[in-house]
């Protein structure tokens, strides 16, 4: 039962999250919400544990499907960062401002991009695509980031400031064509750039709050260095380029870990 400890440790996190905000709030949603996806999380890293090579695309799934279909789609919940924005603007801590708080801006301090290796719906698609390690060099265009993010404030922030009626109608259509076109623009880029990860690594507006973050988390890979004979194929697996053989925070590609353990698993030596 003891090697078990680190996915009972996480649902216990969640679960204390679940209970804080569902007495918080006075809203069972809360509770269910996030028993639910720490549930997800503790039976991913459960399989993991067991050497299951899939135990990732199952938390995946589990949590991805869950807020990509029930929570936005049949719940009407934009969960993207436009819905981020919309209740911000509206000073409503619900639904997506409470999931950025608890999955990309604060929970990456302890679990960095992990939101991005086990949960997020655009990236539960983009990895059935046949590039699962980047087959070209990185490119240095991840300014268009920075653009996506400020279209979407400014997206929001116009409806707000033009005084748009039925802006939860606009913020639900926003989710469904946001979507369409995240897929489509990830699905391009995965065949453009040989590389399932491509929107991630470049595109993806979400990545503004979760690399700064991301830097100072407290679950990350290191290497015994004790143990490593330096084979390289940890390297060669990385589907986002990181340097996991150097321990510093300022490694190269630091804050693009996913957390996704195929360096972990390829490593003959278990030196990750
Ligand atoms: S970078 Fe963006 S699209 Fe990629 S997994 Fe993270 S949140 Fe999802
Ligand atoms: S292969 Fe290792 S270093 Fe690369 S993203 Fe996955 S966990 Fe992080
Ligand atoms: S796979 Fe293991 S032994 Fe090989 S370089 Fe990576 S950490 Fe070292």
């Amino acid at each position: 039962m003891r090697k078990y400890a680190p996915s009972i440790a996480l649902f216990a996190v969640f679960e204390a999250v679940a209970i804080a905000l569902w007495l918080a709030k006075d809203n069972l949603f809360y509770l269910l919400n996030f028993t639910y996806i720490g549930a997800s999380v503790a039976l991913g890293v459960g399989l993991f544990i067991q050497g299951n090579k899939n135990a990732r695309r199952v938390t995946q799934l589990l949590v991805g499907l869950y807020m990509l279909v029930y929570l936005g789609l049949i719940c009407n919940e934009n969960m993207q960062i436009e819905g981020f924005w919309y209740y911000l603007f509206t000073g409503v801590f619900e639904a997506a401002t409470i999931h950025y708080a608890v999955a990309k801006i604060f929970g990456p301090l302890l679990f960095g991009r992990g939101w991005c290796g086990y949960a997020c719906w655009t990236a539960m698609v983009l990895d059935f695509l046949p590039y699962k390690v980047p087959r070209q060099p990185r490119k240095k265009i991840g300014w268009i980031r920075y653009l996506t993010f400020a279209a979407s404030l400014v997206f929001v922030a116009g409806l707000f400031l033009a005084h748009v009626g039925n802006i939860e109608r606009i913020m639900f259509w926003a989710f469904v064509f946001g979507n369409v076109a995240y897929y489509a623009v990830g699905i391009a880029m995965a065949f453009a750039f040989k590389d399932n990860r491509a929107f991630c690594k470049y595109v993806c507006p979400v990545t503004v709050f979760l690399k700064p973050m991301s830097y100072f988390s407290l679950l990350r890979i290191t290497c015994d260095h004790d143990k490593c004979i330096q084979c390289g194929k940890c390297r060669r697996v990385c589907p986002m380029g990181v340097d996991m053989l150097d321990d510093s925070r300022k490694r190269e590609n630091g804050t693009e870990c996913i957390l996704c353990q195929a360096c972990v698993r390829s490593c003959p030596k278990k030196a990750l």
